[in-house]
């Protein structure tokens, strides 16, 4: 295939769809939201336009056609998503959220639970259907996230267990989860599903002990707290779980051992989205300085645009966006050749983007200058939502750079596959199994 950056007349729509969406139905409700001191209720004020773009397929448009979702491709999923962030990146994490908590289930899920779980999502008459991904935990000795696949045991890293009783043919959950979006749902009595990343073995670490499972909406002993009010992303819900002897039946468990690698790839899926997110903040946030310095005077003859030093401000803040821009395009694209396997280039993209929104956001607040600061204009906002980019999905100088440098120090990598878009390795990260073999930090199981 050719290298063209030319948009096709489906995609062109899709951008159409979207921008009309955003600008129409999400942009008038997003001053009040994000300015509501409770977060639950902000969330919920947003419950109409989530409705609107579930109609829309935005809210499962990822899922394979086969259990009713658009099958809808990586750099297509791009296109929307630029348009949505522009407008607000906490709405469009609402929706992206869907998206790490269900294609787990496509990439690991026995066919019986695709069949069991995903055209509910996709088929939901009311158009609320949500889905929580349910991995984060909170802060606090020796808890936190980043440590997932460490070689400590519970109750380090992921501290949420679920025991088996082989007996009743359940899983007895018992713990609490920090920071996953949508986990409550609209009313705080929980998401359709919640997909729990859990600790089954105690006594192992992280890359061999987690798994993954399905917890439905209304399950005894599942209780959620107030949402966290946060910096930015104000309009999406992030949530405290607490989890008191909550019996889950066997079948809604997959990935049994490998909730590390569950962990990853769904993280590394929404590297690319999450970098075309920080584009949309970023184009935002340019468009608005550009639009300012062509007009504002600062009381002298010409529009502060014909200082050099503010136009090359500009320049330099246009120059990052295009890179960002072709960078997550082109890791959407490696994802669509491989199976959202790109351990490297996804998190690469994620974490250029969201440190190159930063700059963008502050560059265009210095050429906007002190009335940057006014809440009146939308540049404060901006660099709310661009502080929550490199902590969030993932986190930048944790998950996301790990995963770069365990490829990059993979025996096998050769260090011009994402340039050719072939394939870069990646699999389980210590300690290792008796049956496997250490290559660089990967393993590779014996024949
Ligand atoms: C808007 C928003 C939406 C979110 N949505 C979800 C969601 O849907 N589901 C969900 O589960 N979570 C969600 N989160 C949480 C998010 O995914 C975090 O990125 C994740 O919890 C990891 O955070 P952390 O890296 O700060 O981990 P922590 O464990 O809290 O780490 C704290 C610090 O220690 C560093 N650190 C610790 N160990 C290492 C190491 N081995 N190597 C390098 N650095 C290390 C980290 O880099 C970080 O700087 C969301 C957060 C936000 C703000």
């Amino acid at each position: 295939m050719p290298i063209d950056f030319t948009l096709t007349s489906y995609q062109r729509r899709l951008q159409r769809i979207a921008r009309e969406f955003a600008n129409e139905i999400l942009a008038p409700l997003v001053r009040a939201a994000d300015d509501d001191p409770d977060p639950q209720r902000a969330f919920q004020s947003v419950k109409g336009a989530y409705v609107e773009s579930y109609k829309l397929g935005f809210a499962t448009g990822f899922i394979p056609k086969k259990y009713g979702g658009g099958g809808i491709s990586n750099l297509d999923l791009q296109i929307v998503v630029e348009e949505l962030t522009a407008v607000d990146p906490g709405f469009a994490t609402i929706l992206l959220v869907n998206g790490l908590a269900l294609m787990p289930l496509v990439w690991f899920g026995s066919e019986k639970q695709k069949q069991a779980w995903l055209p509910r999502a996709t088929s939901d008459p009311r158009g609320e259907y949500l889905a929580g991904w349910t991995v984060s935990e909170a802060a606090g000795a020796p808890g936190g996230t980043a440590n997932f696949d460490g070689p400590a045991q519970y109750p380090a890293g992921i501290a949420l267990t679920a025991t088996h009783d082989r007996k009743n043919g359940e899983y007895v959950l018992n713990g609490r989860k920090y920071w996953p979006v949508n986990a409550g749902g609209w009313d705080l009595q929980g998401a359709d599903v919640n997909v729990c990343i859990v600790r089954t073995e105690p006594k192992q670490g992280g890359s061999r002990g987690l798994s993954a499972i399905i917890v439905p909406r209304g399950t005894p002993g599942v209780s959620y707290e107030r949402p966290i009010a946060k910096l930015g992303h104000r309009l999406c819900q992030n949530n405290s779980v607490v989890f008191a002897d909550v019996r889950v039946a066997e079948e809604n468990a997959f990935a049994i051992g490998d909730g590390d690698l569950v962990i990853n790839k769904a993280f590394t899926w929404s590297g690319p989205v999450a970098a075309i997110a920080a584009v949309g903040v970023a184009r935002s946030a340019y468009e608005y300085a550009l639009g300012w310095a062509k007009k504002y005077t600062g009381g002298g003859d010409v529009p502060i645009i014909n200082h050099q030093i503010v136009a090359y401000t500009l320049a330099e803040v246009a120059m990052k966006i295009e890179a960002g821009r072709a960078f997550a395009w082109k890791a959407a694209h490696y994802h669509d050749l491989h199976d959202a396997n790109g351990h490297a280039v996804g998190p690469m993209a994620k974490v250029f983007c969201s440190e190159m929104l930063f700059s963008a956001v502050y560059q265009s607040m210095k050429v906007v200058g002190v009335n940057a600061l006014d809440r009146t204009h939308p540049l404060e906002r901006y660099l709310r939502e661009a502080a929550v980019f490199p902590l969030y999905d993932a986190g930048n100088i944790g998950m996301q750079m790990r995963k770069i440098c365990t490829v990059m120090a993979h025996a096998d990598f050769d260090p011009r596959a994402i340039a050719s878009c072939s394939a870069t390795p990646f699999g389980k990260i210590a300690p290792p199994p008796a049956d496997v073999q250490v290559v660089g930090r990967n393993l590779k199981r014996q024949a």
